[in-house]
């Protein structure tokens, strides 16, 4: 059994005493057997997003942000252009990466609260001809707000240019195709697939992926050259994370034996609505309106009450079994609870009773929102 508190936090995760079982074998990473996983992870993980197999998943050793670099520098052309939709921390972790590492960069700045609004994308490629590349995020982890990334693709497709998507917080829970002009997708070990950390991966479309030689900025982060290496020998180039490689083949076993993408992400929104309806009840207030919310992490208004001290009701939750995640907003004071990793329904039950005698230990009566600027 796992010891510490559960995590109701985007990750890492809560996970599952079958993958974290999986992690006690050292492997050695010239071992066939280690290969022969390697193989087994990237062919499941890019079956996720395309069947078809269009798609190729190379993976990058460390966090998730490694990963969305690596497709940033490997896929937008120095020459080239990027247009990143930004309405949060992660659309704009984009554009501070993508101009670092020197590309031109344009944002299409929304509110925290509002989607990706296809049709100023539409206009800003129609403005810009030498935008190549359309970044977003699917899944907004700082809010908790799913973008539309169907109705962008349909604008980007429209105007010639190609899409990159990080769809770190909902790959494996949320459905996603690999369709057109979706060029990469990137995502990692330990969120909705329920691994352990270290990991990240790009799902790249094969056939763009092959012209993108020599076009990183970065020698480790260059995903044409690690996928040449794995396509090559099955190898990576460097010393691969071979614990957290081994946990992700059991959490994919997992994940099928759950029922995939649908499977998944029907626990998730059972997870997120028994919390919802039980925080909503309590009196707390939302952030975002049910059309927005993605069932993978809510973010709710801190109460007004004078009473509320967060880092008592934090602390307080951690020793009642449960760790919550702070505020990532610039428009209002919140906190967020997530709805993923080896959480069911009946641990959403447990968590809003002990939210409830926590405010009430803590004397707090009015949840109630502190009164937001402009949101
Ligand atoms: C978690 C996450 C990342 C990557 O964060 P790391 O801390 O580098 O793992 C990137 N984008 C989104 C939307 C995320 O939720």
């Amino acid at each position: 059994m796992a010891s510490g508190p559960l995590l109701l936090t985007p990750g890492p995760l809560t996970t599952s005493d079958a993958t974290r079982r999986a992690l006690l074998h050292d492997y050695g990473s010239r071992d066939p057997a280690f290969g022969a996983l390697i193989a087994r992870v990237r062919a499941r993980v890019a079956a996720l997003l395309d069947p078809t197999g269009a798609f190729t998943c190379v993976p990058m050793q460390g966090s998730g942000t490694f990963a969305v670099e690596a497709m940033l520098g490997t896929f937008v052309p120095r020459e080239g252009g990027l247009l990143v939709a930004v309405n949060g921390a992660y659309g704009d972790r984009i554009a501070t990466l993508a101009t670092r590492i020197g590309r031109r960069v344009v944002r299409v700045e929304h509110t925290e609260v509002q989607p990706v609004d296809p049709g100023r994308i539409a206009e800003a490629l129609a403005a810009d001809p030498g935008l190549s590349h359309v970044a977003m995020v699917y899944c907004e982890t700082t809010t908790g707000l799913l973008n539309p990334v169907d109705t962008v693709a349909d604008v980007v497709a429209r105007a010639g240019r190609r899409l990159l998507v990080d769809a770190m917080s909902a790959f494996g829970a949320l459905p996603l195709e690999g369709r057109e002009p979706i060029d990469a997708v990137a995502a990692s070990s330990n969120k909705c697939l329920e691994g352990v950390p270290g990991l990240g991966f790009v799902l790249a479309r094969s056939a763009a992926l092959a012209g993108c030689a020599g076009r990183a900025h970065s020698v480790s982060l260059d995903l044409h050259d690690q996928w040449v290496r794995l396509e090559k020998d099955g190898q990576f180039r460097f010393t691969p994370p071979t614990h957290v490689l081994a946990g992700l083949d059991a959490a994919l076993s997992q994940h099928a034996e759950e029922g995939g993408v649908s499977g998944r992400g029907a626990r998730y929104r059972r997870n997120c609505a028994v919390l919802t309806a039980g925080l909503d009840a309590l009196g707390f207030q939302r952030l975002l309106p049910d059309t927005l919310q993605a069932p993978i992490i809510v973010t709710i208004r801190e109460p007004a009450d004078p009473k509320w001290d967060f880092s008592r009701f934090y602390d307080t939750l951690v020793e009642r079994g449960f760790a919550i995640y702070p505020g990532k907003l610039t428009v209002a004071p919140t906190f967020r609870v997530g709805c993923i990793g080896q959480v069911h329904p009946a641990d959403m039950e447990r968590f809003v009773k002990v939210v409830a005698e926590t405010i009430a230990d803590l004397g707090v009566t009015d949840l109630r929102g502190v009164a937001a600027g402009e949101v």
